[in-house]
């Protein structure tokens, strides 16, 4: 059987996805090759958010049909994910080398395609269409695709696609409308991850906190009736099962189903643009049906929190905009969520926020973080910022800068804005130049740099657990896992280690890396 080499750019949905085909593959009998040079198929899996990201899978691509192809011609090529789904036909006309274009919503028919490529059944398949369903195909799982190495921690991909259309976004349109799995179908991979030994699970989505948006409460209350207490269903709800907060306050029975709308960041904002339900294809309103005040995504942390043997949850990523009390709540009852938030701020400016259609001012981003440290206050905060998007000025810049300061992120992915193809933002008025761009970013980088080494710095002396995740790549001597908080942290140790829940005392501190020591402790 033939081997494949999947190259993975962009996020960890992408790495999750690329995970899901290398699955798929090796079940039909594939092998996976070591390296490119060696494989019989070669798929990049792509990422459209910037540009730059784009153009290195395309170089990848010609490198590969100039070198790879020239001296092995049978070797097949073949582009996934978002780049794919947004150029389609169009990177064939550019790269007649490639063999295989396959869209978001297609990772599931890899095989198929492949085996009739390479029976020559078929010269060349270019597949972007939608398809019903495709959000329940990302399922299965490769764990490293090593018995012998297994892994401590897995993605699960909860649901697809994104419909908050934030103007300089490309997601919306390379992943289609949300479409959330159901939580039997998601518990079932968990319980079975866990089975398998893995101890820690992130919860995957373009953006998680709208998980099951869509659903009814019946739905809901079906599928958590062995969670819930006796529950009964608002007869007054409307036919989407989303309830109209007018006619919430006689059903709000204490031990009661209560449907309704989440206390969200959202409720009380203006209705604006595509967040208020014109993205929707639906039409329907930014509501999400509710049991017991608490939305689905809350009811799904509580349900994957009911499986034994999980030991930790993570998810990314979310929306400040999901951030209501019944998720800050979930973060001070639910002891497996760990103490890490991850909350893409993009701008300390309400001037550009509103801009970016985002739905929260600055000082609203500032209180869920402070609800969120009052439930938590070990928190570890981290955030997405983009500097240079069009109109930035100086007074915008520093208010993202003196946000920064306040908020004192553990750390933050700080992007130049991109001009995304189709995207609002790419046609404002005052685009920033490159070297605008360039030196805000630096500035910017500068400073969550140096609050985060000082962060770094407190921990040591500290005690810390850590889930032990496998060998370091850097030095096999040393092991590697993360802080509930999610730094990590290297030590001397070995495979025996692997799984653990340690405690370490931490000696020094790296560059975004903690050291620890398990011998010590007791000494004190
Ligand atoms: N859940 C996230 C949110 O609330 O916006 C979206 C995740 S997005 C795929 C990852 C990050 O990429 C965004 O948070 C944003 O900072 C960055 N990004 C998206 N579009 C961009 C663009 N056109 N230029 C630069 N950075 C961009």
């Amino acid at each position: 059987m033939p081997s494949v080499y999947i190259k993975t750019y962009g996020c960890q949905m992408n790495e999750r996805d690329s995970e899901a085909v290398a699955a798929q593959l090796v079940s039909k009998g594939y092998s996976l090759a070591r390296t490119e040079a060696v494989a019989d198929v070669i798929l990049l899996n792509t990422c459209s958010v910037r540009d730059m990201a784009e153009q290195k899978a395309i170089n990848k691509m010609e490198n590969l049909a100039g070198q790879i192809r020239k001296k092995r011609p049978e070797v097949v090529l073949g582009f996934m994910g978002c780049m794919a789904q947004s150029r389609g036909q169009q990177l064939i006309d550019q790269l007649p080398d490639v063999d295989l274009v396959l869209g978001t919503q297609k990772f599931h028919r890899a095989a198929d395609y492949l085996d009739e490529i390479l029976s020559g059944k078929r010269e060349r398949i270019v597949d972007v269409a939608e398809e019903k369903g495709s959000e329940a195909t990302v399922r299965d799982h490769i764990l490293r695709g090593n018995t012998a190495d297994k892994a401590v921690t897995a993605f699960v991909s909860i649901m697809q696609g994104c419909n908050q259309y934030c103007t300089f976004c490309i997601v919306p349109y390379t992943r289609g409308a949300e479409r959330s799995r159901t939580i039997p179908d998601i518990l079932a991979e968990c319980r079975e991850l866990v089975s398998r030994g893995v101890k820690e699970i992130t919860l995957l989505g373009q953006i998680v906190t709208s998980y099951g948006k869509r659903f009814s409460a019946e739905e809901l209350q079906d599928w958590l009736g062995g969670f819930l207490p006796a529950v009964s269903v608002d007869d007054t709800e409307g036919a989407n099962g989303i309830m109209h907060p007018a006619s919430m306050s006689h059903s709000n029975k204490p031990s009661g189903l209560v449907v309704g709308q989440a206390s969200s960041l959202s409720a009380g904002l203006p209705a604006r643009g595509l967040d208020s339900g014109a993205g929707c294809p639906d039409g329907r309103q930014d509501a999400r049906p509710t049991i017991q005040r608490k939305s689905a995504f809350v009811q799904l942390l509580e349900a994957v929190h009911e499986i034994d043997g999980l030991e930790r949850i993570r998810f990314t990523s979310p929306h400040p905009k999901g951030y209501g009390d019944d998720l800050v709540d979930a973060y001070a009852r639910l002891p497996k969520l760990v103490e890490s938030a991850h909350l893409p701020l993009q701008s300390g400016s309400d001037r550009l926020l509103k801009l970016m259609h985002r739905g929260y001012t600055r000082e609203r981003f500032s209180r869920i973080i402070g609800n969120l440290r009052r439930a938590r206050p070990n928190i570890g905060i981290t955030t997405d910022i983009i500097v240079g998007f069009p109109g930035e000025t100086n007074a915008d810049f520093e208010e993202t800068l003196s946000l920064a300061r306040e908020i004192q992120f553990d750390n933050a992915y700080v992007f130049k804005y991109s001009q995304r193809k189709d995207t609002p933002a790419a046609s404002m008025p005052n685009q920033i130049p490159a070297a605008l761009i360039e030196e805000r970013h630096s500035r910017l980088l500068t400073l969550i740099n140096e609050i985060a080494a000082e962060k770094y710095e407190r921990f040591v002396g500290q005690r810390v657990q850590i889930l032990v995740e496998g060998e370091s790549k850097k030095n096999s001597a040393r092991m590697t896992g993360r802080t509930r908080c999610n730094k990590i942290v290297l030590f001397e140790g070995n495979d025996r280690h692997r799984g653990q829940l340690m405690e370490l005392k931490i000696q020094h501190t790296g560059s975004f890396t903690l050291y620890g020591d398990p011998a010590i402790l007791g000494l004190d």
